[in-house]
């Protein structure tokens, strides 16, 4: 068992916030422990939740869709989530539940030692960009932590509520495009 799947059988039994009572299933993540980028949501919502995969349902496909653009997929790609249980209601995770549940995100980070962080929303941005990150003035733009680029793009979720983003995001997806043909 490699170190990933041993924290991630941590993970699956995790009990450290109170979302573990309502939960279906734990989210770890997906993709190749070798990924050289990682794409970090917020948290689960109902479909993840329901069958243990970030990024299903119809903001999933969309996600499957921008990475197609540049010629990638789940199979080249590491996808997590902040937070790895649904909040109930989809409510925005209490600052609590994501304190406690930062470590195991902090550690799949370690561990997959990706180059290029793509945080998925304002959310996300506001943890590994900076607090007050305004993700309609700074999506696209790139960003160092910890000796990594770091970009945020719309969530998939924002997109299809409002489809006026898509060509900003086609941009900001080629730039991450061309940062990637660098590494
Ligand atoms: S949200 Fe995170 S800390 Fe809370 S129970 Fe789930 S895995 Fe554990």
């Amino acid at each position: 068992m490699t170190e990933l799947e041993k924290l991630r059988a941590d993970c699956l039994g995790c009990e450290r916030c109170q979302l573990c009572e309502t939960r279906t299933n734990v989210v770890f993540g997906v993709g190749p422990e070798d990924a050289r980028v990682m794409f970090i949501g917020e948290g689960p919502g109902e479909n993840e939740d329901l069958q243990g995969e970030p990024f299903v349902g119809r903001a999933g496909k969309l996600l499957d869709d921008m990475l197609e653009l540049i010629g990638l997929d789940r199979t080249k790609v590491y996808i997590a989530n902040m937070v790895k249980c649904r909040p109930p209601k989809n409510r925005d995770p209490l600052p609590g539940e994501q304190a406690a549940c930062a470590p195991w995100l902090e550690r799949q980070l370690e561990l997959i030692d990706p180059a290029i962080i793509v945080c998925l929303g304002r959310i996300a941005a506001m943890r590994f960009i900076k607090p007050d990150f305004k993700i309609t003035r700074e999506h696209g733009q790139w960003f160092e932590l910890d000796g990594r680029r770091v970009m945020a793009l719309y969530h998939p979720a924002a997109l299809l509520r409002d489809p006026r983003r898509r060509p900003e995001t086609f941009d900001d997806l080629k730039r991450l495009q061309a940062a990637i043909e660098q590494l």
